[in-house]
């Protein structure tokens, strides 16, 4: 028998990774680009023409098209 999950643990909303993910309809955008060195999972914050990581230093500038 597998166990029964409450009510209140299922409504509970996870905080964190919302604010890198974005989700529109049934796509899941990436708000901000992963780092090159780093490796996915670490992203760079934003600083409006620029990207940098917060865990290497790197800094990548945006591509304006
Ligand atoms: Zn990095």
């Amino acid at each position: 028998m597998p166990k029964k999950e409450t009510k209140e643990k299922a409504k509970k909303k996870e905080k964190g990774s919302h604010e890198y993910y974005k989700i529109e309809g049934q796509e899941l955008k990436r708000l901000r680009p992963s780092c090159e060195r780093c490796g996915t999972g670490y992203f760079m914050a934003d600083h409006g023409n620029r990207y940098t990581c917060g865990h290497c230093g790197l800094t990548r500038y945006k591509q304006q098209s």
